[in-house]
């Protein structure tokens, strides 16, 4: 048995492990970065990337129908998966090559196998066992079912539904979640017929009630059948198909039954509840300084309760790496981390909704303002429909942006920073917002919530 020692050991090369092993490494600490499968994790390899490839192929699908609107003779004629496979594979390669020799590049150590958590400092793989004056807790996270609710033949998870190589004729998806939404969209646009089934009162549940109720009116549109507010409470495979009973007697018949209900922690035999580490239903807990029960043991990403994002886990990791270097960096705002959901219509928000500001500031004390993207020229001219809601703190910041429209998830980065930086509306409004684009439409909005609105009614 071999002892190796670094000042970081990180177990997990997801989105979390691996930006606090970039980060540490950058600051000059010796790094060893524990991975069984690949780096990049869920994020690169079963997540983030290939969902999105997936979902612009389908927008390719939706405007190779729509051409003949836009003057453009073509013709949408089929989806061949092995192509749309290769197309992603391709990018997903890409990143994972560059990945690789970035980690590599920084005289990062990458060991390849299993880790588990054998003492408070040190995580043993394949009998080797590595010490770490600091270690990083980010094993990820995995499909969560429902109880009794077993995963295999035709009822699947998203690892299972990207690996698909053809186009089912119709689908249930158990969930209106962001995974479900993102799933269901593109398997519209590939041509199946889709129904969705919701326990909650609406779609994407976490989301401002009217941006739920614009995506349910815009799903409506696209022929995308959903079911809300009534639970599942069983699932019967037959040769064929899947037949799905509900607790209010409905049943519904389709080829495949994706489950997305949400990720549960990957934590369970890795050692951390033995060595003490404080655990709540599988998932780690730690302070607002991302350390977890044990002093020197710290943890990122999916496994700490809050979003379950890359992008906090990118953030995460690299507030580890620089607590850890003893550079006090600042604590990470939750409620400022900014939310987008790709499906079609794009879903993106960043702080409080309508409900949450009148229920911590006092319904008096909070307005909104909602500008319609039918007064937004470059809106017209992709042909999408939404609108930007803002809910503002009366006499005070800007306290929450929800956008639903085509491509509003590439408009988040002003939003995030007019939240983040407690924007009033009159300091949005006097900075110049370029026309014709979609991004016109946010300084819109705050022209009209500072009283002067421009191509509004109100
Ligand atoms: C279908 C889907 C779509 C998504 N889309 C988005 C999106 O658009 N935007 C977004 O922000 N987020 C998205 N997410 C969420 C995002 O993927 C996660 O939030 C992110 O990957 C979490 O990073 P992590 O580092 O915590 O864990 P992971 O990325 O899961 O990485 C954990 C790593 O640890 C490794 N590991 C686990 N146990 C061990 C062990 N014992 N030994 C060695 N290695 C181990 C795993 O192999 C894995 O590589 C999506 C997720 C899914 C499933």
């Amino acid at each position: 048995m071999a002892e190796h020692n670094f000042d970081v050991v990180i177990l997990g090369g997801g989105s979390g492990g691996y930006a606090a092993a970039l980060r540490s490494a950058q600051l000059g600490k010796s790094v060893a970065l524990i991975e069984k499968d690949k780096l990049g994790g869920t994020c690169l390899h079963r997540g983030c990337i290939p969902t999105k490839a997936l979902l612009h192929s389908a927008e390719v699908a939706d405007v190779t129908r729509e051409s003949a609107a836009y003057g453009v003779n073509a013709e949408f004629q089929s989806i061949d998966m092995t192509a749309v496979n290769k197309y992603r594979d391709g990018i997903v390669d890409k990143l994972f090559k560059g990945l690789t020799g970035l980690v590599s590049s920084k005289n990062i150590t990458v060991i390849n196998g299993e880790g588990r958590l054998t003492g408070p400092k040190s995580i043993t793989v394949n009998g080797d066992v590595y010490t770490g004056q600091n270690i990083v807790l980010a094993s990820g996270s995995y499909s969560r079912s429902l109880p009794g609710l077993e995963i295999g033949g035709r009822v699947i998870t998203s690892e299972q539904a990207l690996q698909m190589d053809f186009v089912p004729n119709k689908v249930l998806v158990l969930g209106g979640g962001v995974i479900g939404v993102e799933f269901a969209s593109i398997w519209k646009s590939f041509g199946a017929d889709v129904t969705i089934i919701e326990g909650l009162p609406h779609l994407v549940p976490n989301e401002d009630e009217s941006v739920s109720k614009g995506l349910e009116r815009a799903f409506r549109k696209r022929g995308i059948d959903f079911k809300l507010g009534v639970r599942f409470s069983g699932v019967e495979q037959h040769e064929n198909g899947v037949i799905v009973s509900l607790e209010d007697g409905t049943r519904l018949e389709g080829e495949l039954l994706l489950v997305a209900v949400g990720r549960g922690p990957n934590t369970a035999g890795l050692g951390y509840d033995e060595q003490g580490v404080a655990m709540d239903r599988g998932f780690v807990l730690t302070n607002e300084r991302l350390q977890t029960s044990i002093p020197g043991v710290y943890a990122a990403g999916d496994i700490v309760p809050g979003l379950q994002l890359a992008h906090r886990g990118f953030q995460q990791g690299i507030f580890i790496a620089e607590e850890i270097a003893g550079l006090k960096p600042a604590v990470i705002d939750e409620s400022g981390i900014p939310k987008v959901t790709y499906c079609e219509p794009e879903v993106a928000s960043v702080g409080l909704s309508e409900a949450k500001a009148k229920e911590t500031y006092g319904a008096d004390n909070v307005s909104v303002y909602e500008y319609n993207l039918g007064g937004n020229g470059k809106s017209q001219i992709l042909g999408t429909a939404g609108f930007i809601k803002l809910v503002r703190r009366n006499n005070g910041p800007v306290v929450g942006v929800h956008m639903i429209g085509s491509r509003v998830g590439e408009q988040i980065g002003e939003a995030q920073l007019i939240v983040n930086w407690e924007a009033y509306p009159e300091d949005v409004a006097t900075l110049v917002h370029a026309h014709p684009t979609m991004n016109e439409a946010i300084g819109e909005a705050h022209l009209a919530l500072a009283g002067k609105p421009l191509h509004a009614h109100a």
